[in-house]
């Protein structure tokens, strides 16, 4: 594995600005917010990806709400193809009974993992279960998933950058971006 000492030089592409991001996030908070008005919300969200997402938008939405997090692996290591194998490392740390729920994702690309863990979740019967996703990429969906809030549609290409990892680097880039190919080869 190289040693990584300037992540944005790695950057082939920026997909997203950071200005685009914030404005984004804004507008799904407000969204939020009006649609639940009155109501208390639980974001469930999901490590680590989903981290810098999950501050943001907790603060774009102005009704009252908990929050907890969840850790799930569905890619191992360095790679960039799903297994479609998905294994809780991280549970809930308290009962969802009852509650009105916000998955908090940061990308949905084949659906395996979010699917898995909407199953998950309805079992432990909150009073409903809305998913809001930063990402799509819908190319590459392998099952039928019912998003509520959607961040930004992208194409089929494997993304970086505000919370997004490739070997676990370039969480912390305030922007998503694509790796240039090279960066791949050299892994
Ligand atoms: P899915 O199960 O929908 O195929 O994959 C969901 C998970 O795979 C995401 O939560 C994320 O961790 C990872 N993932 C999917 N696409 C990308 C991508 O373009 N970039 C990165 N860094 N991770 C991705």
């Amino acid at each position: 594995m190289r040693t990584v000492v300037d992540q944005g030089a790695d950057i082939g592409e920026v997909l997203l600005t950071e200005d685009q991001i914030q404005t984004r996030v804004a507008e799904l908070g407000a969204a939020i917010s009006a649609d639940m008005a009155g109501r208390q919300l639980t974001l469930v969200s999901v490590l680590k990806g989903s981290l810098p997402f999950m501050a943001d938008l907790m603060r774009a939405i102005s009704l009252p709400v908990r929050i907890d997090l969840m850790e799930v692996s569905s890619y191992g290591g360095a790679t960039t193809e799903s297994s479609g194998l998905v294994r809780i490392l991280k549970d809930l740390s308290s009962s969802i009974e009852g509650e009105d729920i916000l998955i908090v994702e940061d990308i949905i690309d084949t659906g395996l993992t979010l699917n898995y863990l909407v199953r998950y979740l309805r079992g432990k019967k909150p009073a409903s279960l809305r998913i809001c996703t930063l990402l799509d990429k819908p190319a590459r969906r392998l099952v039928e998933i019912d998003v509520n809030y959607t961040g930004f549609t992208i194409p089929d290409q494997f993304v970086v950058g505000y919370g997004l990892d490739y070997g676990e680097l370039y969480r912390n880039l305030r922007y998503v971006g694509v790796l240039k190919p090279e960066v791949y080869s050299q892994a």
